[in-house]
Order: C-alpha cells, then structure tokens, then sequence
C-alpha cells in the first residue's frame, strides 16, 4: 500500500542479465521483440544488458538465454 495516499502500489516485471554470467552470445539480444536489448563489445567478446524502463517483463529472453544468467524482477511502477 501507498503509505501517503492509502493506493495499492502497481508492480510490474522487468528483466535482469547478471552481467558476471553473460557469455555475450546475443542470443537474448536476437530475440528480443521489443528490441529493448543491448549489446556491448569489449576484449573477451563482451555482455548483453536490457533497457529496464522499456522491458515488458515478457520472459522470452529467460527462455532463450544459454547460460541461464536472466531474471526476473518486480519493481514498483508509477
Ligand atoms: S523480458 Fe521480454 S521485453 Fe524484456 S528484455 Fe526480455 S524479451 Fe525483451
Ligand atoms: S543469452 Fe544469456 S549468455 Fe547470451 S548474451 Fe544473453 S544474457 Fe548473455
């Protein structure tokens, strides 16, 4: 509950790559519909990340992730 105005607070779900774990295959980043996903280069290959505000918590990238490094998270929406 919204402490001020008594309003249940709206919890929405948005996706999170443990960046240590991503290998960079992109595989998330391919199949992305939403096309909320990046990717970033470095010198072992690099590391996807997700744009949090523009995820729909769709969960198609858990799926797809070879190393099992998304997840799911609830956060507050506005
Ligand atoms: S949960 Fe859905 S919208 Fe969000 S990054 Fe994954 S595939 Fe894209
Ligand atoms: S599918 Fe998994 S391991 Fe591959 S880039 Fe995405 S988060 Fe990293």
């Amino acid at each position: 509950m919204d402490p001020i105005g008594d309003k249940p607070l709206k919890k929405r779900r948005k996706a999170v790559i443990n960046s240590k774990d991503c290998l960079g295959c992109r595989n998330c980043y391919l199949n992305c519909r939403r096309k909320v996903i990046g990717h970033k280069k470095n010198f072992l290959g690099g590391h996807c990340f997700i744009n949090e505000d523009r995820c729909t918590g769709c969960g198609n990238c858990l799926k797809m992730c070879i190393n099992k490094c998304i997840s799911l998270t609830e956060i507050n929406s506005d």
